[in-house]
């Protein structure tokens, strides 16, 4: 089951699971799909970063606010002179779900970076937007956190939005805000890696 979500990496051959797969433009201009870690390493060399130490993190179980686990697998690449350390959750080998990001320096301490990120998402667990009652679901109070995905289903390009790590998709979030009927909105776009 497993082999079907990975793929060796075209520079050290590792069988590699699909989200730690990129694709990646060298020096010669052909793109190879290869690993996070030789992807790090080749962008080491040529960014002359020195001591970034590549660390492969194990998945972390976390609960979010109603006691339910949530599995996170974790990314750390490297962008010249940042590095980016993602959280996620996997749906079918993808990264799906409450997703979190921390953007840090190479030269600093991975784990530490990790600690930053793992307390941002017990942050991001522990509070729930909306509420579920049978078959319906409403915003909670009046504030909404989440993530705006795209929607691969719609025929046309519409946002696909994730809240409290749920896919909700936009006809239905218009559903939940018409409860709200004659209120006013603010709308804020934040960027991936900070905290909302
Ligand atoms: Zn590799």
């Amino acid at each position: 089951m497993m082999d079907e979500l990975m793929t060796p990496c075209e520079n050290c051959g590792e069988m590699t699971r699909y989200y730690d797969i990129v694709s990646y433009s060298g020096a010669d201009g052909n793109s190879r799909q290869v690993c996070t870690r030789c992807f790090n390493a080749d962008v080491a060399r040529l960014s002359g970063v020195e001591h970034f130490e590549d660390i492969r993190f194990e998945p972390v179980d976390l609960k979010d606010s109603a006691g339910e686990a949530h599995r996170f697998h974790f990314r750390a690449r490297l962008h010249g002179s940042i590095v980016v350390l993602d959280a996620f959750e996997l749906l079918d080998g993808h990264p799906s779900g409450y997703q979190c990001q921390v953007v840090g320096s190479p030269e600093q301490d991975l784990l530490g970076l990790l600690a930053r990120l793992i307390q941002r998402l017990r942050r991001l667990l522990s509070i729930r937007h909306l509420v579920t009652e049978g078959t319906k679901t409403e915003i909670a109070e009046q504030t909404v956190r989440g993530r705006i995905d795209w929607d691969e289903s719609a025929v046309e390009r519409i946002p696909l939005l994730v809240i409290d790590g749920r896919e909700i998709s936009w006809s239905d979030f218009g559903r939940m805000l018409s409860a709200f009927e004659g209120w006013q909105f603010k709308l804020e776009i934040i960027d991936r890696s900070d905290e909302i």
